[in-house]
């Protein structure tokens, strides 16, 4: 039985290739310095799997951007507008597809399935040729055999491969260039098989929708990929779900093997068992690559025990859910963790040895230790009075109906909301944060390590809200903000202050090119100890006659950016979130609040893959949110924010929020997003955004007012509020203004 991962964080323990990218993008680097910290990365993460005991090693999950453009290079779909780069000798020319160059558009970026990875999107022209247009992988294959290793292959699939991909013509069907795609398929896979005996090729999309016809089409084009194959065994990857629907291609499928996600999707091993037929191998994922939480060894083996009655044991692979990418690498790195929590968690280099010791106990040998030590840390978790609030959990089971609704309907509500708060036509407002300076980045640092104290701290902070509210009052606002100086990040902030969070020191997670993550652990039941917000907004208020908005991050967003706990359904946290915050919303009231906006910028990415999934998780989501704010009276006002997704598909949920206000990021799309909440009538009041803050570029006013009027002719004045797309903390201070000075002179030239 073969053990192995689906692949490994390329980062390292040390984000050592994040440096050395960024090195190379400042030119203090040479293009050979780069390439030999990537060599040394592969070999290290090749070693730990080795060590580790893993029979195979991934090759071509590494890259120096992204596994998605790697492909797209060695396919030779390149945009045509940066010419045909050599990209394996030409690091410059790789770079510049993914950031752009002079008056070169980078290509676009995009969420990898429900991830916080971000894979770069291929692009599709019409008539796109295909040629097999770099070595990488296979001089990368080499590599590891030079180090004495068994390499596995790893590729992303031609399906996946072009599901993911945009057409860059709309009349364009990407889907014509499926042949010349595969035909460069069958030569790498024909290369590899020379010296692999196994190569991956992930294929998720085969836990998602497809088209009438895409398994047929499916099963033709793996017939032909296979006749490359020999004498290679070809392992199809699916993870992020359950294959389902899709259950009666396996036994037309030609390839050798299989692998499963039975991290999320347990429930379909045995189906997928009996299905398979019996002359194929099943790798089955049974550790998790998408958390950080330890493996439950003996439940594993049992799964594993179940599958091998069906298909037998030397039919049978172990490895993890997915590829490790979506975790941090190593947990010995972390030094601050209780020892009690840090016990629950495995890393990258951790999930590797739980892979390996399930491969062990298949073999037989003996494993009653590490079982026993995973049985134990289970224990631990399980009644540990760290994890358990009963007083939160009595708190969720006696929600009611009446706790997730408004008093009165939005009709109402905003007739009185009005009435207090006094606004011009039109009004102006922010998203929340304002210019994140170097001097206010300083301070916040100082902070941490202890060299300002906590007076001093405040009144640095205070002093930047002073500073920010004249601005405002100075440029014209109507609806002005603190503009969120003490946060570091608008997930982190909250989770410090709540219990049931704990944070790594070194727990990154790449999230696109050079940039990583280090999200929060959500560990135990959620509560609010103390106000967390309230004194900042107060202060800011006591500066102005202008209404404050208090500024809060949503459940959802605080739930989907953070690594949560799976000893209770997601759902269920949530609502504790919820709870949490609603505390903070009745604080901010009782305070005066007239204005609070709850941030819900990650409540689409949280949708599930399935369509048939959507609704359950709609329904919590929406809750979760009604729960945060509907404790508030009709006069106090409820804005929520949302940027960067898709909304047509869930405008309903959207609308069901019942939020009084909502902004929404639209300018980049020319008003489009709009469209869909005309045509459905979305009842509350807008703020679309008229000002793309990814780019210091002060929009003109004409610009502004253009975007204005496309935004009248779909809804009414009396609804419409401006803003910006999105929170300003990463831009400077001159374009701010300015452009700023340009939304309050449209919003008086329209009002007029
Ligand atoms: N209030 C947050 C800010 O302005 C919202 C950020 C977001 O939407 N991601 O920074
Ligand atoms: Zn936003």
């Amino acid at each position: 039985m073969r053990t192995h991962s689906l692949g490994f964080p390329r980062i390292g323990r040390d984000r050592e290739l994040k440096k050395a990218m960024e090195a190379f993008w400042r030119k203090s680097i040479s293009q050979d310095e780069l390439l030999n910290a990537g060599k040394e990365r592969r070999l290290e993460n090749w070693k730990i799997q080795a060590e580790a005991g893993l029979d195979l090693v991934p090759v071509g999950d590494f890259s120096f951007y992204d596994h998605m453009l790697d492909t797209a290079v060695t396919l030779g779909c390149i945009p045509q507008r940066f010419g045909s780069p050599d990209c394996d000798a030409d690091l410059e020319a790789y770079f510049q597809l993914a950031r752009g160059g002079d008056h070169l558009p980078a290509m676009e970026m995009t969420k990898w399935f429900d991830t916080n990875y971000h894979y770069i999107v291929p692009e599709i022209a019409p008539y796109q040729k295909f040629s097999l247009s770099s070595s990488r992988l296979f001089a990368q294959v080499q590599e590891a055999l030079d180090a004495g290793l068994k390499p596995k292959a790893v590729l992303p699939g031609p399906f996946t491969f072009l599901h993911l991909a945009k057409s860059t013509r709309p009349d364009y069907d990407k889907w014509n260039a499926l042949d010349d795609c595969l035909a460069v398929y069958g030569q790498i896979v024909e290369r590899l098989s020379q010296s692999c005996e196994w190569i991956q090729i992930d294929e998720p999309i085969l836990c998602l929708d497809t088209p009438p016809g895409f398994s047929q089409r499916f099963v033709d084009a793996y017939t032909r990929l296979q006749q490359h194959c020999a004498p290679a065994k070809i392992l199809l990857a699916t993870y992020f779900g359950a294959i389902d629907d899709k259950l009666s291609l396996l036994t037309a499928l030609p390839t050798a093997g299989l692998h499963i996600d039975l991290v999320r999707a347990p429930q379909q091993l045995n189906a997928v068992a009996k299905t398979l037929p019996k002359d194929k191998f099943l790798s089955l994922g049974l550790v998790d690559g998408r958390n950080i939480w330890k493996t439950g060894l003996p439940a594993a083996d049992k799964k594993k025990r179940q599958a091998a009655e069906i298909l037998g044991n030397d039919r049978l692979l172990i490895g993890s859910s997915c590829s490790l990418l979506h975790c941090p690498v190593d947990l010995n790195s972390e030094t601050t963790l209780a020892p009690e929590i840090k016990n629950w968690m495995a890393f990258a280099v951790q999930k590797c040895s739980e892979i390996a010791t399930l491969g062990k106990a298949a073999s037989g040998i003996d494993v009653t230790a590490a079982f026993a030590q995973s049985d134990a840390a289970a224990v631990s978790r399980a009644t540990s009075p760290k994890v358990v609030n009963l007083g939160v959990r009595q708190r969720v089971d006696d929600i009611t109906p009446d706790m997730a609704s408004r008093k009165s309907p939005f009709a109402e509500r905003i007739r009185l909301q009005k009435d207090r708060l006094q606004l011009p036509q039109l009004p102006t407002t922010t998203i929340g944060s304002f210019p994140q300076t170097s001097e206010i980045r300083a301070t916040r640092r100082q902070r941490k390590i202890g060299e300002l104290d906590e007076s001093a701290y405040i009144t640095a902070m205070q002093s930047a809200i002073t500073e920010c509210i004249h601005e405002q009052e100075t440029l014209g606002l109507d609806v002005l903000v603190h503009g969120e100086p003490e946060r570091n990040d608008m997930v982190e902030y909250f989770g410090e202050q709540l219990d049931g969070f704990c944070f790594t020191t070194n727990g990154w997670v790449q999230s696109y090119g050079s940039r990583c993550v280090k999200p929060p652990v959500i560990y135990g039941d959620v509560h609010r100890p103390r106000p967390m917000t309230v004194s900042w907004t107060t202060y800011a208020q006591k500066q102005t006659a202008k209404p404050v908005k208090g500024m809060l991050t949503g459940p959802v967003t605080i739930l989907c950016w953070s690594f949560v706990r799976d000893d209770q359904p997601r759902s269920q946290t949530c609502r504790q979130i919820a709870l949490a915050i609603r505390d903070e919303v009745t604080d901010l009231e009782k305070a005066g609040t007239a204005i609070i906006q709850i941030d819900e910028p990650a409540l689409r990415e949280g949708l599930p893959l399935r369509k048939q999934d959507w609704q359950e998780y709609l329904d919590w989501a929406v809750q979760s949110f009604k729960l945060a704010t509907c404790s508030v009276d009709d006069t106090t006002q409820i804005h929520t924010h949302m940027c960067y997704s898709e909304f047509n598909e869930i405008i309903e949920s959207i609308a069901a929020l019942d939020a009084d206000v909502i902004s929404i990021e639209a300018s980049r799309s020319n008003m489009e997003l709009l469209d869909a909440f005309a045509r459905f009538h979305y009842p509350n009041e807008i703020g679309p955004g008229i000002w793309d803050i990814h780019s210091p570029r002060v929009p003109p006013l004409k610009e502004m007012v253009s975007l204005l009027h496309k935004a009248l002719d779909v809804i009414p004045a009396e609804r419409l509020w401006m803003n910006p797309d999105c929170g300003l903390k990463t831009r400077d201070w001159p374009e701010t203004r300015a452009s700023l000075a340009n939304m309050v002179a449209a919003a008086r030239a329209l009002r007029k």
